[in-house]
């Protein structure tokens, strides 16, 4: 068997008193799409942010496609170039046109050469349908399609796992099916992705595993068929009852 991409291993955190993930282990394979839910609060962005060390983990080991994730700052470069992640707000730079947006990180940070930056951001835009906007600004632009524009922005440093952070939460009710479509598709193409998301419907087509965090600890971790199925204990029910 292969090696998974992601794996953690008896993983704690704290915030001060607060133990907000407790002996987290599971892993993550190459090619999947993870869905994670759970309460607000039980821990799934910090268990989302500590993959890319945007959080620190206080114990146990976080490995992604070899690189151990810990404070050394050579791998930790090369961490970030792997691992892509799309927040709730966006994040574009304000004063960057999309086309910018898109090739900033693969200039600087890929050494990319102008043309050929521009050459991929443009097929990436296109991807994401927004060909016709690459020169626009992002306040131009509806937050659907900002948010476009974040994956493609993610998609041109071509990372090894994609984590989405709520990618849909901040948008009006119109705009969510069209980020919906756009990772669907990424996710047929078969790119490794860790979403977050209340979207149950998404869970149900898209994902091939659902994780369910319950006060930091791993309280489900089953195929969606099986996890919105008849076996779905209390608290999983009671989550499913608030959300729907
Ligand atoms: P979720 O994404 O599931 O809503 P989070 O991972 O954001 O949960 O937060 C888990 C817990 O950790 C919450 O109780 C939250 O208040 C706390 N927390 C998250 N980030 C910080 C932080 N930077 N400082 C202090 N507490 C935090
Ligand atoms: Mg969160």
């Amino acid at each position: 068997m292969n090696a998974p991409l992601i794996s953690v291993d008896k993983v704690n955190k704290h915030f001060g008193p607060h133990h907000v993930l407790h002996d987290v282990t599971t892993h993550f394979d190459a090619g999947k799409v993870t869905v994670i839910l759970g309460a607000s609060g039980s821990g799934k962005s910090t268990l989302l942010r500590m993959l890319n060390r945007l959080e620190t983990h206080d114990s146990g080991r976080i490995v992604v496609d070899g690189i151990e994730v810990n404070d050394d700052h050579k791998a930790l470069d090369k961490l970030r170039a792997e691992v892509g992640m799309v927040f709730q707000q966006f994040n574009l730079f304000p004063h960057l046109t999309v086309l910018d947006n898109v090739t900033l990180a693969p200039r600087r940070v890929r050494k990319m050469d102008r043309a050929a930056a521009e050459a991929r951001a443009l097929e990436l835009i296109e991807r994401v349908g927004l060909s016709a906007h690459s020169h626009k600004h992002p306040f131009q632009l509806s937050g659907g399609q900002q948010q476009r524009v974040a994956i493609a922005r993610s998609l041109a440093m071509q990372p090894k796992v994609l984590l989405f952070d709520e990618p849909t939460s901040a948008l009006d009710p119109e705009m969510v099916k069209e980020v919906l479509d756009v990772m669907k598709g990424l996710a047929k193409s078969g790119m490794t992705m860790l979403v977050v998301t209340h979207e149950m419907g998404f869970a149900r087509e898209v994902a091939d595993r659902v994780l369910f965090l319950d006060k930091g600890c791993i309280a489900a971790d089953a195929p969606p068929a099986q996890f919105f199925g008849a076996q779905a204990n209390e608290r999983i029910r009671a989550f499913l009852g608030q959300i729907v």
